[in-house]
C-alpha cells in the first residue's frame, strides 16, 4: 500500500525532498513516540519533526487545546491582532523564561518556520545596531531561506546560490571530537574562546564590526555538538565587552530538550535575543524571537508577515509549554538522555565504527566512522557517510526512524519526543544495537 504514494511522490514534488528518499514510508497514523504506515508496520518515530514533538504526535492535552479553540469559535487567523489566547501565551512563555530576561523582554511574532524566526533576529540587530556583519559558527544550522542559508554551514545548499548575504564570519564551534586545532578534550573550547578573542581584538582580521553573533547552544543538524557551558558563558563574556547582540538560536534545544526548558540555561548565561520555534508550536507551525527591550527599534511596519501569530498553534504550544513544565517533562529528558547515551556507549565498547557518543538530553547523536580508515592531519577518523546510512535503513527496517546529519552526514542522530518511557528507550536502544551489528556485516 506504500508504494502507489510513493511513486507517486516521487513524480509530484519537489526532487529537494530528503528525508522521504531515506525514509520512504507513507504514513497512515500517529500517536506517542509511534508511527503507522500504510501497511500496518509500526515505528517509533525518533525523528519526531525534527524535534518538534516534544510530546510526541496527537497528544491529548495538544489535541483538547485546539478542540477548544474549534468548540468556542475562535479565530484561527489574526494578523497580529490580539486575542485572551494570544495574551495568555505570552505570559507563560514569559513566566518561563529567566526573570531578569523577561523582565525586559519584547516579542516578535514571525512566520511559520524556525528559519522565518531567524532572518527576524539578524535583521531585527541589524538594524538596532547600524552594523551589517554577522558572526555564525562553522556546521551550524539556521535555515534554508537566503539569510539564514548564509549564516549556516551547509555547504551543499549554498555552492550553487549566488547573492548570499555578505560579510558572515564563521567561527570554530567546539567540536572537540573533530578539534578544528587537532586537540579534542576541554583544549578544544578553550583556545576556540581564544581564537574568536583574538580575531576580534585584530583591527586586521577583516572582521567588520558585527551587528550580531548567532549560536546554537547544541548544534542539531550539524550533529548533535552540545556547546560545553563554559564556552557558552565565555561567548556572552566576549560578546559583552565588545557590545555584540547574542542571538541564541533554540530553535531545535528549546523546551526542554536537553534537560533545561532552555538550553542557554545550562550556562546560566542571558542572551539578547533567543528564537523559538517546533515545540514552541505544540506540533503546529510557529515562530518567535523573544528580546531585550532596548531592540526593540523597528517601526510600525518594519517586519510585517500574513502568517504570525496563528492561534491554533498558539493553543497546541500553550497547552504543549504548560504540560512540559507540569510533568518536568526537562528532568526527564536529562535522565533518560543519560541512560541512552549510558547505552550507546556500551555499544560504542564493542563496535569500533562508532567513533563518537554525545548529547545533552534527548539530543544524542552516535558519530560512525570508518575505523579501519587513514586519520586525516589532525589526526581524525574518516567519517563513514556510507555506514550510517546502512544503519539508519537496517533501523527502519526494524521499526526505528533516525535521522542522519553532521557535517560529513555520518551522525546517527536520536530526538525522540520527551514522552517516550525509560521501556521504549531500552527497546529503542536494542534495536539500534542490532541495526548496527547487521550494517557491519
Ligand atoms: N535553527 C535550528 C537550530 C534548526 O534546527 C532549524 C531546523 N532544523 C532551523 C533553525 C530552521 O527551522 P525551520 O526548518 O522551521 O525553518
Amino acid at each position: 500500500a506504500n508504494s502507489r504514494y510513493l511513486q507517486s511522490q516521487q513524480e509530484r514534488e519537489s526532487s529537494a525532498r530528503s528525508y522521504p528518499r531515506r525514509l520512504p514510508i507513507v504514513i497512515a497514523e500517529a500517536e506517542g513516540v509511534h508511527i503507522r504506515d500504510m501497511d500496518g508496520k509500526v515505528y517509533y518515530d525518533c525523528l519526531a519533526g525534527a524535534g518538534t514533538l516534544a510530546l510526541g504526535h496527537n497528544h491529548p492535552v495538544v489535541i483538547e487545546a485546539m478542540r477548544k479553540v474549534f468548540d468556542q469559535k475562535y479565530p484561527l487567523h489574526t494578523l497580529d491582532l490580539t486575542t485572551p489566547l494570544k495574551e495568555s501565551f505570552i505570559d507563560e512563555l514569559f513566566a518561563s523564561l529567566p526573570p531578569s530576561f523577561a523582565r525586559h523582554a519584547r516579542i516578535q511574532f514571525c512566520g511559520p518556520t524556525g528559519g522565518d524566526a531567524v532572518e527576524a533576529s539578524i535583521k531585527l540587530m541589524k538594524t538596532a545596531t547600524g552594523r551589517r556583519s554577522v558572526l555564525a559558527f562553522h556546521g551550524g544550522y539556521h535555515g534554508s531561506t537566503h539569510a539564514t542559508m548564509s549564516i549556516s554551514g551547509t555547504l551543499g545548499q549554498k555552492e550553487h546560490v549566488a547573492g548570499l548575504m555578505p560579510d558572515v564570519h564563521f567561527l570554530p564551534y567546539p567540536y572537540a571530537y573533530r578539534c578544528p586545532f587537532g586537540v579534542g578534550g576541554d583544549e578544544t573550547q578553550r583556545l576556540s574562546l581564544r581564537y574568536i578573542e583574538n580575531v576580534l581584538r585584530d583591527p586586521e582580521s577583516g572582521i567588520v564590526p558585527p551587528a550580531a553573533m548567532i549560536v546554537e547552544p547544541v548544534q542539531g543538524e550539524g550533529g548533535s555538538i552540545p556547546a560545553p557551558a563554559a564556552w557558552l558563558a565565555g561567548l556572552r563574556r566576549i560578546t559583552r565587552e565588545r557590545d555584540i547582540p547574542l542571538i541564541v538560536d533554540e530553535v531545535q534545544t528549546g523546551l526542554g530538550r536537553t534537560g533545561k526548558l532552555f538550553a542557554f540555561e545550562h550556562a546560566g548565561i542571558e542572551p539578547d535575543a533567543i528564537v523559538l520555534s517546533k515545540a514552541i508550536g505544540g506540533s503546529l507551525p510557529l515562530s518567535v524571537v523573544v528580546y531585550h527591550e532596548r531592540y526593540d527599534v523597528w517601526r510600525p511596519g518594519a517586519h510585517i508577515g500574513t502568517f504570525r501569530g496563528n492561534q491554533l498553534a498558539m493553543a497546541a504550544g500553550l497547552a504543549a509549554l504548560r504540560y512540559i513544565k507540569e510533568q518536568e517533562l526537562p528532568e526527564r529528558a536529562r535522565k533518560l538522555g543519560e541512560r541512552l547515551q549510558g547505552r550507546l556507549r556500551a555499544l560504542a565498547e564493542q563496535e569500533r565504527c562508532i567513533g563518537d557518543v554525545r548529547g545533552l538530553g534527548l539530543m544524542i547523536g552516535v558519530e560512525i566512522v570508518d575505523e579501519y580508515g587513514e586519520p586525516d592531519h589532525l589526526g581524525h577518523i574518516p567519517a563513514a557517510p556510507r555506514l550510517a546510512a546502512q544503519i539508519q535503513q537496517e533501523c527502519l527496517r526494524r521499526g526505528l526512524i533516525l535521522e542522519v546529519g553532521g557535517r560529513h552526514s555520518a551522525v546517527v542522530r536520536f530526538l525522540p519526543p520527551l514522552i517516550v518511557t525509560e521501556e521504549q528507550l531500552d527497546d529503542i536502544a536494542d534495536r539500534f544495537s542490532e541495526s548496527v551489528r547487521a550494517a557491519r556485516k
